[in-house]
């Protein structure tokens, strides 16, 4: 089987409502999206997605996932989608760094490769766990009653998940903001509090010193590994690690030097599937349990996130994210699983197990044969 065309798609996916991170410091209102379809000479086709956080959070892009496609295309076509390993080696060769613009490729791939042996993502991985994954809403940072109000909305919609955006030179204010939050938290919810790089190693340590009675989790409380892992010495709480979780080397430093406890998996961030798995297997090597996300986008990146979250045991999943429920735009309606009742739940469907409205992308932007 040989990848005969890749045609991309760019979309724009406005949120529903501003949002903001890092204490009010970044705000974001709309996500370059990019779709890709992958063809072969078999006749079966696959569907990947690459849209990054904007481009204020992490070092990616909307324009630089098309870029980068550009610059593989011409090393990805001609060779079999189904050896996702050769396929990985191809872009790696061809671009060194770059993984979010990989990331689409990487999941076309496994999407065919389901298809072509009759399985879904979540089994290829490993097996599929019968029961679902809860879905984490991503609550915008902002006054401590307007951050529950939001978390309010969401279990209204069933939610028992959620990563409260903290973060900032204010630190009595994240203080108030954790502690209200907690003071309204249910039996059995899952809160994790999501610095996303916003505290020096002052403000983390004062924040967390201060509400360490909670034994709440901090997701990212500093910039580098080197940061969080002077944080850790300093606190007690719980650290998630998200936004300097990167390369399998980065994977491996962490667990041994126990730099922390949790692992954000984010698929574009990392390069795609084929990467993430090796990531997932260190953390359930050393007793680390995960969240898993897109980072950010369409039900078709929310899709593939949701396989690699139910592909493993119940005590290593933390939660997965439905990002599709912040946009005004469905991509494919009708298609893939979407959040109920707070979980996400993938069936039996061979590969992916969605697929996009093709007259709702537009024109495709390029094409490569
Ligand atoms: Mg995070």
């Amino acid at each position: 089987m040989k990848i005969t065309r890749i045609s991309v798609y760019h979309k724009d996916l406005p949120l529903k409502d501003p949002y903001w991170l890092s204490g009010g410091r970044l705000l974001f209102e709309v996500l370059d999206a990019t779709f890709i379809k992958l063809e072969t000479d078999a006749g079966l086709v696959g569907w990947g997605e690459g849209t990054p956080w904007g481009n204020t959070y992490v070092p990616a892009h909307g324009p630089g996932i098309r870029a980068g496609l550009e610059t593989m295309a011409g090393s990805i076509l001609g060779l079999d989608p189904r050896k996702l390993e050769l396929v990985e080696y191809a872009m790696d060769k061809c671009l060194p760094g770059h993984l979010y613009a990989k990331s689409p490729i990487d999941m076309a791939c496994w999407d065919i490769l389901g298809q072509s042996c009759d399985l879904s993502i979540a089994d290829l991985l490993g097996g599929k766990r019968e029961t679902g994954t809860p879905a984490a809403s991503s609550v915008s940072s902002g006054e401590p009653d307007y951050m529950l109000g939001i978390v309010n909305s969401y279990r209204g919609m069933g939610y028992v998940a959620h990563s409260a955006k903290v973060g900032g030179s204010d630190t009595d204010k994240d203080i108030e903001r954790i502690r209200h939050i907690e003071a309204n938290r249910k039996p059995g919810e899952i809160v994790l509090y999501d610095v996303n790089r916003a505290w020096t190693r002052r403000e983390a340590s004062i924040v967390m010193n201060a509400v360490a009675d909670l034994g709440v989790t901090f997701e990212q409380p500093g910039e580098t590994l080197d940061d969080l892992a002077e944080i850790r010495k300093v606190t007690t709480s719980p650290i998630s690690v998200d936004e300097t979780l990167v390369t399998l080397q980065d994977a491996c430093r962490i667990a041994r030097e126990g730099i922390a406890d949790v692992f954000g998996i984010k698929l574009n961030r990392v390069g795609g599937l084929t990467k993430a798995r090796r990531i997932r297997d260190v953390a359930m090597a050393h007793g680390i349990q995960m969240f898993i996300m897109a980072t950010g986008g369409s039900v078709l990146a929310d899709t593939e996130a949701a396989h690699l979250a139910q592909s493993m045991p119940d005590e290593f999943i933390r939660a997965c994210w439905s990002c599709q429920d912040m946009l005004t735009v469905d991509v494919a309606p009708g298609s893939g699983p979407r959040c109920v009742d707070g979980f996400i739940t993938i069936d039996d469907t061979p590969g992916l197990g969605v697929v996009p409205d093709e007259n709702l992308l537009g024109d495709p932007v390029a094409v490569y044969e």
